[in-house]
């Protein structure tokens, strides 16, 4: 197996001037020319002193260039560090501290709060999202580095912190092989070719936006439609020149919006891909009805990349994200025992196979903690596998609510509530409660226009799940919290509604 290095080297070997990254407002970079910058940054590494194994903390703005700097990085042998731009102050200094890159590089404007930071063990340089600041100005005048440190595929690539969704965010520790295992499993499942022009506009720190969409581009020998950020009429505009969109959830939703949504824009895509949060049923549906396109939705995390798929051929189910990927093993088991549960049920998913993180950075305990003894990883997920062989994604195990004793699946009562006319979309949580442990709680979110009262939802809800199910509460609201990445801040609701039955 190459590592994703080597395949990119090939790769551009063979294709010299074709697009790369096409841009609306910037001038196009090719194969060549990506290639070219790779190596100049590689030897702007090397001048400051990146040795393999090192960590390369990266703080920038999305730009080819800083995908460039990820394949330079991977050159030398050290181990990329991408971080999300809104982290600040304290956060940085947590991953800094925690991290302890030999290479700092951060956006000119923010290079002044980060100044104090620099001494014998951290450089610092900059790099704007229009290709200016010191690390650019360094690549102008350095030699390109010729040849590649000799990786092991099981050697750190990088380490990509968590989203934080449910704690603070962990280090995962990922290797070539991961990173290398994986894109080759998702090129031949979704038929992803070097004819494909992706639009990429997903956030490039986390594992969706790199190690999926851009590292997929770079092995096929592929053209990303680069955009710094999402807007639906962008998207709608690039249709025509592009072949498939990679997006989180609320990317389809707010297509959905755009009344230029129809099957006659969408008639050159062939494939639409969500992934990184559920994407809402009614959703699907919606997307399908309007431009024929079902949308295939698939999972996976930062710490295994991607697990499961639905089908490029075959049905892809709206509330299902498939089966396993090639070479990855899938199961679900009793959250408490570990026990392997009969098929049907609902427990916790497990997964083991060469997509499988090393481990979290500087934390062995937790990362002991959280792998079964014959190697399978605990995603912290709860799903379950129907007779069908999809497997669909209950919640995660740290949102399920235990009221009365009894287990309630969130998305069991966020499906019924959001079903219901008038509404948009909902988040259940579980709030302390005094005499049933928990209260499940709903947050609902209404369909633009529509008039919605709590005690109607409560009502429509009687009939139709068991008693401990039904919301104890509900609160109507103008919008879910979400992260960039369109997760539902669940630990932030649990939070502003701690005290509602106090
Ligand atoms: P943290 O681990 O720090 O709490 P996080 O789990 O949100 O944050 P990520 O690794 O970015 O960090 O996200 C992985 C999680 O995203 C999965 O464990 C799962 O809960 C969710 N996820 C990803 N894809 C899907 C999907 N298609 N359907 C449902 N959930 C998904
Ligand atoms: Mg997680």
């Amino acid at each position: 197996m190459q590592t994703i290095y080597q395949k990119f080297v090939s790769v551009a070997e063979a294709l010299q001037g074709k697009p790369l990254f096409k841009r609306r407002e910037a001038q196009d970079l090719s194969y060549t020319d990506t290639a070219e910058l790779v190596e100049r940054l590689a030897g702007v590494l090397d001048a400051v002193g990146v040795a393999p194994g090192d960590r390369v903390a990266v703080q920038t703005g999305k730009s080819p260039e800083s995908i460039a700097l990820y394949l330079a990085v991977l050159q030398v042998g050290a181990i990329f560090l991408p971080l999300n731009p809104a982290y600040t102050g304290g956060e940085i200094d947590y991953f800094i501290g925690d991290a302890a890159p030999r290479l700092f590089v951060c956006d000119p404007a923010a290079l002044a709060d980060h100044a104090h930071r620099k001494g014998p063990e951290l450089a610092i340089l900059t790099l704007g999202t229009s290709g200016g600041g010191s690390l650019m100005e360094r690549a102008a005048m350095v030699s390109p580095r010729q040849g590649a440190h000799e990786a092991d595929l099981d050697e750190p690539a990088a380490i990509l912190y968590t989203s934080g969704t449910t704690g603070r965010s962990k280090g995962a520790i990922l290797t070539h092989r991961n990173l290398a295992s994986n894109c080759e499993a998702l090129l031949s499942e979704w038929r992803f070719t070097a004819d494909d022009r992706l639009i990429h506009a997903l956030p490039i720190f986390h594992t969706h936006g790199l190690f999926v969409a851009a590292n997929m581009v770079l092995c096929a020998g592929a053209t990303m439609l680069f955009e710094e950020k999402f807007d639906p009429e962008v998207a709608l505009d690039l249709m025509p020149e592009a072949t498939v969109l990679m997006g989180v959830p609320t990317f389809y939703t707010r297509l959905l919006k755009s009344p230029r949504l129809t099957r006659e824009a969408t008639a050159g895509m062939r494939l639409f891909v969500s992934g990184s949060a559920p994407l809402l049923a009614e959703d699907h549906r919606a997307f399908e009805e309007r431009t024929g396109h079902a949308i295939l939705e698939r999972y996976g995390m930062t710490e295994t990349c991607m697990i499961a798929s639905n089908p490029y051929e075959g049905a892809r189910i709206p509330g299902a994200v498939g089966m396993a990927l090639p070479g990855v093993s899938l199961r679900v088991t009793d959250r408490a025992t570990g026990a392997a549960l009969p098929g049907g049920e609902i427990g916790a998913v497990e997964v083991k196979g060469p997509n499988v993180f090393k481990g979290y950075w500087n934390m062995p305990e937790k990362t002991a903690q959280e792998f079964r003894a014959d190697g399978f990883f605990i995603t912290g997920d709860l799903g379950q596998i129907g007779p069908d062989g999809y497997l669909r994604i209950v919640g995660r195990d740290k949102d399920l609510v235990i009221s009365g004793g009894f287990n309630v699946y969130p998305k069991e009562v966020e499906e019924a509530i959001d079903a219901l006319p008038g509404v948009l979309e909902s988040a259940v949580i579980g709030v302390r409660h005094a005499d049933f442990g928990e209260g499940v709680t709903a947050i609902v979110v209404p369909r633009p226009g529509a008039d919605l009262e709590a005690a109607a939802i409560v009502n429509a809800l009687e009939g139709q799940l068991a008693r401990y199910k039904q919301p104890k509460h509900v609160v109507i609201v103008g919008e879910l919290p979400r992260n960039v990445m369109g997760k539902v801040q669940k630990a932030e609701l649990r939070r502003t509604y701690a005290d509602i039955f106090t």
